[in-house]
């Protein structure tokens, strides 16, 4: 793959694996934080620093990897954003979990000032960022997507192209709205057993029904109880199934799995749980349990 200029706009829990990854897969990396203490951790893996987001729209593509809809249209709109910033030629990867109107309204401005646009949201946690091991759903042009493969081999271990249509890419919050659900189940399920008396590791591993790794995964960080430090934080998945929720209202698809989610992350949210693991919602039902101790 040849080299290629990169920049990376937010360098948050899964931004500064990504980027520590191009910089390794040898790409000329420029990197801008809101934060700056992020950027100089990255400046000494050898990556260029950029004060403002401009200075990192200029290369061949430039990945953002931002929180939420706030922050990429933040970053994106206005005229020193990253559309009035980058070059006729340079493409922009959004690789965020964003809202199916915010991926519409970022193709129709992209296409409007003649630059290129991928959507590329990811599948993986933190540790999959940190080892290039991410799925990625790109959507866009084929000139574009095919401007970005090597940006995306450098950052994960499959790029699904999907779409030229860069909303398409957005089946990524059904995704999420699958893992919630295994979040949600999971400790129900374990809440269960740990009642009647079964170690609840034991369980996972004698639980041979389901091998598939989001059960690997988020079964060892409920069973442990693991829910700090966040990877995945708990407002992000409230965020997710929100924009799940929008979009099925949007369609007219009622989703009563999606809302009863809803709820539970706002239980999460509402007893002080914003710095934790989104996997912490798998922890409620064995919270609930020990509750009805005190309420006979
Ligand atoms: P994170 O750790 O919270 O990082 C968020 C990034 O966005 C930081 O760089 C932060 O800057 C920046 N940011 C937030 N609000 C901003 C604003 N208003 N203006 C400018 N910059 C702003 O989030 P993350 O876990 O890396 O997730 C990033 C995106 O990937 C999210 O859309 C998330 O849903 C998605 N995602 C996450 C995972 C996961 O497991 N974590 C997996 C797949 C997809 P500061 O450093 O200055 O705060």
């Amino acid at each position: 793959m040849p080299v290629k200029r990169v920049g990376v706009i937010g360098l948050g829990n899964m931004g500064v694996g990504m980027a520590a990854n191009l910089i390794r897969a040898g790409h000329e990396v420029t990197v801008y934080n809101r934060s700056r203490a992020k950027v100089d951790a990255l400046v000494a893996e050898g990556a260029r620093p950029a004060d403002r987001v401009a200075e990192a729209c200029t290369g061949d593509v430039v990945l953002t990897m931002l929180a939420d809809d706030d922050a990429v249209a933040g970053l994106a709109f206005g005229d020193e954003g990253i559309i009035a910033s980058t070059a006729p030629d340079t493409v922009h990867i959004s690789s965020s979990t964003i809202s199916v109107g915010l991926a519409k309204h970022l193709t129709e401005a992209h296409a409007a000032a003649g630059r290129g646009f991928v959507s590329a949201p990811v599948f993986g946690r933190p540790e999959a960022a940190a080892s290039a091991a991410l799925f990625v759903v790109a959507a866009g042009p084929a000139e574009c997507v095919d401007l970005a493969m090597p940006a995306f081999a450098a950052i994960g271990q499959r790029t699904f192209v999907i779409s030229e249509d860069p909303p398409a890419a957005n089946l990524k919050l059904s995704g999420n709205f699958l893992i919630g659900s295994v979040i949600e189940s999971l400790g129900e399920a374990m809440a269960l057993v740990d009642r009647g008396g079964v170690d609840k590791h034991q369980y996972l591993d004698t639980s041979t029904l389901f091998s598939a790794p989001v059960y690997r995964t988020y079964g060892a960080l409920i069973a442990g109880g693991q829910f700090e430090p966040a990877g995945f934080a708990a407002p992000l998945g409230h965020k997710d199934i929100g924009l799940v929720l929008a979009a099925a209202e949007e369609l007219r698809v009622p989703l009563p799995i999606a809302s009863l989610l809803r709820d539970r992350f706002l239980r999460l949210l509402a007893g002080g749980g914003d710095h934790l693991d989104w996997s912490a919602v798998g922890g409620l039902a064995a919270r609930d349990a020990a509750a009805s101790d005190h309420s006979a």
